[in-house]
């Protein structure tokens, strides 16, 4: 009898089920307070301290020093597409993006009504199966920052490489990719991740930021969208996504149990590498991506008869693997496998799949 489907959704996401659980076991009563923590004033000390918490407990686990602030913001990663320039832009005006898909794509529209944005490099002629390599990037030295999408959730598409921008801000969109290996922070300007695939429920968007970037907000820019004010108010000038947050705080509690994210990187490998082992050793099943440039997270793949992707998804609903369709814009399947999508839902994707080939490859 199965209780918890295994979840291949791209976001909202699967979470981990201690999560879950430790959230139900305190919603009536956190902790001898009488109350729920949706319920609490933002300004207790209760609610001050799970804020507290999750703030350490990430920069833990991220290896963020003292010379960032971590905020803890709303209107998801979509809503950073544009809040990046009106912070970071200055006099300059200009900012370089690469595009590598779908998101990055998003990023350039939107910053594009505001900033001189320079394309510096795009994989869009391979259909974004690859990422362009830094040194064909036409990058310009006085841009305010140059911004990339590590991880392409809906291309499937992963840097394996930090891009060496110099003094040029980098700028990264982390969404997909958060917390599933170490990152050296320490070569970012600001790092951005909507929080609906490693880190928690969606809406909540957490911006690790440069403190000398903070306070270069043009003047029209949204007080809820300055970087300055959120940081001067610990991310609480208004009243902040407080449930989101405490579940965030969960979410580090329980990396930090599984050992962090190195931990993270081995199983990530594991998990993604077998899945990708299994689709190149099939006749049945294609990945397009360069190997190299091949999501941990993301891992979309195609059927060799279109016209089986339907009774691939309810056989797969049957077994209880659900949210399988690939994006709308692609096609085809995509399986993100996340840092709570347990090993084992892996296997019994690989098995599901290898028998569907027996029964109609
Ligand atoms: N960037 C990336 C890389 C994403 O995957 C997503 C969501 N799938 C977004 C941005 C947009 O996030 P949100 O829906 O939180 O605005």
């Amino acid at each position: 009898l199965m209780s918890r489907a295994y979840n291949f959704c791209a976001g909202p996401a699967t979470l981990p089920e201690p999560v879950l659980r430790q959230a139900r076991d305190e919603m009536l009563d956190w902790r001898g307070t009488g109350m729920s923590v949706m319920e609490m004033s933002h300004r207790s000390d209760e609610f001050v301290e799970i804020a507290d918490t999750a703030e350490k407990d990430l920069r833990e686990l991220a290896g963020i020093s003292e010379d960032y602030s971590v905020l803890f913001m709303q209107g998801g990663a979509s809503s950073q597409f544009a809040t990046v320039p009106l912070n970071l832009l200055g006099d300059t005006g200009r900012a370089d993006y690469i595009n590598t898909g779908i998101w990055s794509k998003k990023a350039i529209a939107e910053a594009s009504r505001y900033a001189d944005v320079n394309v510096a490099a795009s994989s869009e002629d391979s259909g974004f199966t690859t990422v362009p390599l830094q040194e064909t990037w036409n990058t310009r030295a006085d841009a305010a920052y140059l911004h990339y999408t590590p991880n392409e959730t809906i291309g499937g598409l992963e840097y394996d490489f930090v891009p060496d921008t110099g003094s040029v801000p980098l700028v990264a969109d982390m969404s997909s990719t958060m917390l599933s290996r170490p990152v050296d922070v320490s070569k970012f300007g600001l790092i951005y991740a909507g929080a609906q695939k490693n880190i928690g429920p969606s809406g909540l968007v957490v911006v690790i930021i440069r403190k000398d970037l903070l306070g270069k907000a043009r003047a029209e820019t949204p007080t809820m969208m300055n970087y300055q004010v959120l940081a001067d108010n610990g991310s609480m000038y208004n009243t902040p996504a407080t449930y989101s947050w405490y579940l965030a705080g969960l979410v580090f509690k329980w990396l930090k149990e599984q050992g962090g994210v190195p931990a993270m990187e081995t199983l990530n490998r594991r998990k993604s590498g077998k899945l990708y082992d299994f689709i190149d050793n099939s006749e049945f099943y294609a990945n397009p991506i360069e190997p190299r440039f091949r999501s941990w997270m993301n891992i979309p793949f195609t059927l060799a008869d279109e016209a089986l992707n339907g009774a691939f998804l309810e056989g797969a609903e049957a077994r209880g693997l659900l949210n399988l369709k690939g994006h709308r814009s692609v096609g085809g399947m995509r399986a993100s496998i996340y840092n709570a999508m347990p090993e084992a839902g892996v296997d019994a994707l690989i098995d599901y799949m290898a028998g569907f080939v027996k029964e109609h490859g």
